[in-house]
């Protein structure tokens, strides 16, 4: 394996899901740019070999897993493939998600919500995120050490009107992030929630057509975030540099909580 330029995630490997579209494949390019090897990992092997081969041609190093996180054998054998790739995994960003209309729940009030759309939500986006985080520890703790982020959101900070179950699970990724920071820090693991705004990837867009004025009207930078943006923080919260970080929850939203 060449060694990689210099950056701030110099020879740490890192294992990133969702990483086939949107913030986490901004993510899998940003962790590869700071010179981490990447396992890229999403529902879809094709969209995350798709995030490989832009890594590549980046001049960066990374595979293609395909996981679904509502299977926790496959979580497993995911964080496997990827110490198998790279000898260990120092860095982990649980990012996979899904949004309302995806169970075609948005804009359902929260006491008429079907039993399996919300428990098809908690079970993706936040009992997810404790699956990949169960066997990313159970790595880590043998090395001595990582860095995790988790993907919440400003629906973990704040509600919005029809989406009770998202709301819900973003606040239990929070909720999940501290507790496993309180768990872990004794072992050199650190875990961080990253609280994206609105972010400009496929899945604001049925959002953003029915509510965009709203949205855009009320973030004090008057504008959609990139995904690129979020990839910035969360690489800065897995490198070095945030060595006294840990249990947060970081705000990246263009100042629409402020308001
Ligand atoms: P996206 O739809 O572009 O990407 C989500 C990725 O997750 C997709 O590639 C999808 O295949 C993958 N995925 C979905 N279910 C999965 C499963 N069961 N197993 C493995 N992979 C799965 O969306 P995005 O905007 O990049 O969202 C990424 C994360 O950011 C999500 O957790 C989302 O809730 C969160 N988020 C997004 C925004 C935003 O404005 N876009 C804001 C706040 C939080």
């Amino acid at each position: 394996m060449t060694t990689p330029r210099k950056g701030m995630l110099d020879g740490k490997s890192a294992l990133i899901t969702g990483a086939a579209s949107g913030i986490g494949r901004a993510a899998a390019l940003a962790f590869a740019r700071e010179g981490a090897w990447v396992a890229a990992a999403d529902l879809t092997l094709e969209g995350a070999q798709r995030t490989v081969a832009a890594i590549e041609a980046q001049g960066g190093e990374a595979v293609a897993i395909a996981v679904d996180v509502t299977d926790d054998a496959a979580v497993k054998a995911m964080v496997a493939a990827a110490v198998a790739a790279f000898g260990g995994l120092d860095c982990a960003f649980n990012n996979a998600g899904i949004a309302p209309y995806q169970l075609n729940s948005a804009g359902v009030p929260v006491a008429d919500m079907e039993e399996p759309a919300w428990a098809r939500m908690l079970d993706v986006n936040l009992t997810g995120v404790w699956r990949c985080l169960r066997h990313e520890v159970a790595q880590m703790r043998t090395q001595g050490g990582g860095a995790i982020v988790n993907t919440a959101s400003i629906m973990g900070l704040v509600a919005g009107p029809g989406a009770a179950a998202y709301v819900v699970s973003k606040h239990g990724v929070i909720g999940l992030t501290k507790a496993a920071a309180l768990d872990h820090a004794g072992e050199g693991i650190r875990v961080n929630a990253v609280c994206p705004g609105y972010i400009e990837t496929p899945m604001t867009e049925d959002t953003m057509r029915r509510r965009g004025e709203r949205i855009i009207g009320r973030t004090a930078l008057g504008r959609m975030g990139k995904p690129e943006e979020i990839a910035e923080a969360v690489v800065w919260m897995c490198s070095d540099r945030a060595s006294f970080v840990t249990g947060s929850a970081w705000t990246v939203d263009g100042g629409y909580t402020a308001l």
